[in-house]
């Protein structure tokens, strides 16, 4: 997960962490997550408590609000892969029966120079 620094420290409540230092506030960049902003210790990994919350309040429902919207992303998601089956199946079918007008085309040109060369004979024929 990328996140950034946010640019400016506003209207932040000036949280500390479990090691009493001052968090640092993060935005996401997540799709889920685009205005909502986070703090969390700001010391390195190795180092940091752990500590680690949401910018607001509402994070409940924000959360139920993000599941749902996860939950919509699988369906859209399953919906995507069975049009993407459906799509492989058409161009299949495509191609099979581009073979088949392929034969009969080369058949039927076949057939038609065979009728040619009777049509030429039968002349000659009543003579
Ligand atoms: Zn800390």
């Amino acid at each position: 997960m990328s996140d950034s620094s946010c640019d400016s420290i506003s209207n932040s409540i000036m949280m500390t962490c479990f090691c009493g230092e001052l968090t640092r506030c993060f935005t996401p960049r997540t799709p889920l997550n685009l205005v909502r902003r986070f703090y969390r210790c700001s010391k390195s990994k190795i180092e940091n408590c752990e500590f680690w919350r949401w910018e607001d309040k509402s994070s409940e429902n924000s959360s139920i609000e993000a599941n749902l919207l996860m939950s919509k992303l699988e369906v859209a998601t399953l919906k995507m892969e069975n049009l993407r089956e459906s799509l492989n199946a058409v161009k299949i079918e495509r191609d099979n029966l581009k073979k088949k007008l392929e034969n009969l085309e080369s058949l039927n040109y076949f057939e038609v120079n065979k009728l040619r060369n009777l049509k030429a004979k039968v002349p000659k024929l009543k003579m």
